[in-house]
């Protein structure tokens, strides 16, 4: 078993070797693809499974490509384009992980209404306002 698997692993990394493989495009666009695969349980549509069998035919065929000036001439172009687009995902990702492990309170004084970062799993804690220094006591 483990000589078959060593030759499987020297048969793959031969058939690799030249290959374009992975990219930040190819990446991303198995996440596209995935979503649409979801969205294709929903909505019945031939347009739609054309586009996913679209967008899979053309990721295998840019991994094993041996092209690799052309590869990485569209994802340095799929970089530039898609940079404001994934700087806005990322930082939406970071505000949902913050959200886990903190709670956001508002300052309980109705002129101020201050939002207040603070971290769950504290127990009662009192919590001071960094704006107007009211302080109330929360569960974190
Ligand atoms: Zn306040």
């Amino acid at each position: 078993m483990n000589n078959f698997m060593n030759r499987f692993r020297e048969w793959l990394a031969g058939f690799m070797q030249g290959r374009y493989g992975a990219d930040q495009l190819s990446r991303d666009l198995n996440i596209v693809l995935l979503v649409l695969i979801v969205l294709s349980f929903f909505i019945r549509s031939g347009l739609l499974e054309l586009l996913i069998f679209a967008g899979i035919a053309w990721n295998i065929f840019r991994m094993f490509s041996k092209n690799h000036a052309a590869r990485y001439r569209e994802n340095q172009w799929y970089l530039s384009k898609s940079s404001g687009i994934r700087r806005r995902i990322q930082s939406f990702i970071s505000i949902n992980k913050q959200r886990s492990n903190y709670h956001i309170y508002t300052c309980p004084n109705r002129e101020c209404r201050q939002k207040i970062r603070i971290p769950k799993g504290k127990g009662r804690i009192e919590v001071t306002c960094p704006r107007c220094h009211t302080t109330f006591v929360k569960n974190s």
